[in-house]
């Protein structure tokens, strides 16, 4: 094949020989190179592009694993919050009972022991926070509702521990006032009758001090100074105050349980028939009325009407 390359009209035409073969492998060589470097072009790409998206569901997994931890970690606290809450306003009930108890257990003190008042728990109040139901369709909570609850229970816990504070100051104050009050009105005599703790007599047979004959003595006497203070042994009523030339000035107080004390050869009776004393009130004063050889209480413990030893009954 002949090849003729015209170039302009004043330079001559070049003539090309060429064989026939080539002709055709020369395009189609061409043809051949190109198609095929296109097709690895295309190959490459779309490996690189199955890669990407392999690596962007991969991270997608990922993210996804993420976001259900965090959700499942918040919907734990939540559920902690709503629970804590729940909590403390139990507490905060249970310990304004208790506070409400104090409050009964003062009254009966000031009402049973004529004590001064006592300052009053149930003066502390505090805001009882919004209940939440229970049961009912599951209603998703906000979290900014959970933010009002945890502050609402973080109120309550510092009401609680001021509630407590002032319960540890006055709880052993109204025990110990408990206490004051149970032993005054205890009717079981036990009280020492005076302010001397020296026993000149005991209780039983002895020599009679006037007639020096075997007597029976149906207390005891405590020698003392005249007008020492004389004690009632246990809570009670006056029955009797006298005054004889054997029993000088006497009182006689009644307990419950049939018990009865005596005090005899007193200087002065305090009280009059028919009072209410307590453990410990001050009747009189002792003395040496009566048949008597000098200042002391004679004190007589009588148990359904018979003359029983005291110092048992005493501490
Ligand atoms: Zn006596």
């Amino acid at each position: 094949m002949t090849l003729l390359v015209l170039r302009d009209a004043n330079q001559p035409v070049k003539q090309l020989q060429v064989s026939k073969p080539l002709v055709i492998a020369v395009p189609l060589l061409a043809i051949l190179s190109i198609s095929g470097l296109i097709i690895s072009l295309q190959v490459q790409s779309s490996q690189t592009i199955s890669r990407l998206e392999q690596q962007i569901r991969n991270q997608e997994l990922r993210f996804e694993a993420v976001v259900t931890d965090k959700n499942a970690a918040i919907e734990r606290l939540q559920n902690e919050v709503i629970a804590l809450s729940g909590q403390s306003r139990e507490v905060m009930d249970r310990m304004e009972r208790v506070s409400e108890l104090e409050t009964e257990l003062q009254q009966f003190i000031k009402k049973y022991g004529g004590q001064e008042g006592l300052r009053n728990l149930s003066s502390l109040s505090y805001e009882e926070p919004e209940t939440l139901g229970v049961g009912g369709e599951f209603i998703a909570v906000h979290e900014n509702e959970i933010e009002r609850l945890a502050a609402v229970t973080r109120e309550q816990f510092a009401e609680m521990s001021s509630l407590l504070d002032e319960m540890e100051r006055n709880i052993p104050n109204t025990l110990k006032k408990a206490r004051q009050t149970q032993h005054s009105i205890s009717g079981t005599p036990s009280e020492w009758p005076t302010l001397s703790k020296r026993l000149t007599s005991n209780f039983g047979y002895r020599r009679d001090p006037f007639s020096g004959r075997a007597s029976f003595h149906a207390g005891i006497d405590i020698a003392g100074r005249t007008g020492d203070p004389v004690y009632a042994a246990g809570a009670g009523k006056v029955i009797t105050t006298a005054k004889d030339g054997s029993h000088g000035k006497y009182i006689v107080v009644e307990h419950p349980g049939g018990l009865q004390t005596w005090y005899l050869h007193l200087s002065q009776i305090g009280v009059s028939t028919g009072d209410s004393v307590k453990k410990g009130q001050e009747i009189g004063s002792l003395g040496s009325t009566g048949r008597s050889t000098g200042p002391h209480l004679h004190f007589e413990i009588v148990k359904q009407g018979e003359p029983v030893d005291p110092l048992p009954y005493l501490k």
